[in-house]
């Protein structure tokens, strides 16, 4: 029989499987070099079955559990390993997990557990005091995030509620009494006292009616008080007094308020009742001085 076939004709290739008997193509055949055809006698299928087989068989076991123990398994497990950590299907599973682990309950009550240990207490201290954190909580007040930060702070109630619970605490009375004798706040008095801003207020506050009433108690009082005014008198004849008096005496606001008062028509009737009688005073010496004559 003569059959002639085309030159770039691929004849699929068979072959029977040792094992099941079926003819299958060579696709369907694990390869194996050591073979004639390059594949192995059995197919896919009947090689995975008898592998199967054979690894739950007390021999295959057995040869498994050496293997695994030897060197060359644990040399495969290192590359193979090493080589997986560096993969980037390794970084995303790695990433994954550790963001689903930190959204779990168990992550929480870790954490929560972790900062009321003496441990985490301990630490805090630790790092609250090192010039690590000065320099860094430095950096971060000066920062314009920090800045922003402490201005929302300061507006917010909570910075109030806990400025007025140190002030109320024994710790900070203490403090503010300390620091009211120290020569720090006395300078920080006189300069405050000398400010615009303070004779402003001054100012404002000596014409509110609030004043007024204070004032008017307080003088009514000071009246009262026989050894206030013993001492009222020694001030007033004091050098100081006197020379506060000469001071205010020559000052630029006696003198504008003597001018004013000068033109003032209280003082214009004033100076007229004076000199009606003045003149009547002389009429009457000059008609005494006649009669005697
Ligand atoms: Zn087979």
């Amino acid at each position: 029989m003569i059959s002639k076939e085309p030159e770039n004709f691929i004849v699929p290739v068979m072959k029977k499987c040792s094992k099941c008997g079926i003819e299958k193509p060579l696709s369907e055949f694990y390869k194996h070099k050591a073979s004639k055809d390059k594949t192995m006698s059995c197919c896919k299928i009947c090689m995975s079955a008898y592998l199967r087989a054979y690894h739950q068989s007390e021999k295959g076991k057995a040869k498994c559990k050496a293997y695994k123990q030897s060197d060359k398994y644990k040399a495969y497990q290192k590359a193979h390993q090493k080589a997986y950590r560096q993969s980037d299907k390794y970084k995303a599973y790695q990433k994954a997990y550790q963001k689903a682990y930190r959204q779990s309950e168990k992550y929480k009550a870790y954490t929560n557990a972790y900062r009321h240990s003496e441990k985490f207490k301990a630490y805090n201290k630790a790092y609250s005091q090192s010039e690590k954190f000065k320099a860094s909580q430095k950096a971060y007040c000066q920062s314009e995030k920090g800045k922003a930060w402490l201005a929302a702070y300061i507006k917010s109630g909570k910075y109030k509620a806990s400025q007025r619970a140190y002030h109320q605490s024994e710790k900070g009375k203490a403090k503010y009494e300390a620091y009211k004798q120290s020569d720090k706040y006395k300078a920080y008095q006189k300069a405050y006292n000398q400010t615009e801003k303070r004779k402003a207020y001054k100012k404002a506050y000596s014409q509110t009616e609030k004043w007024k009433a204070y004032n008017k108690a307080y003088q009514k009082t000071y009246h009262l008080s026989e050894e206030q005014k013993a001492r009222s008198k020694v001030y007033r004849q004091s050098d100081k007094m006197k020379a506060y008096r000469k001071a205010y005496e020559h000052c630029e606001k006696r003198k504008a308020y003597k001018k004013v008062y000068r033109q003032s028509d209280k003082m214009k009737a004033y100076e007229k009742a004076y000199s009606k009688a003045y003149s009547l005073r002389r009429r009457v010496k000059h008609a005494e001085k006649e009669s005697n004559e």
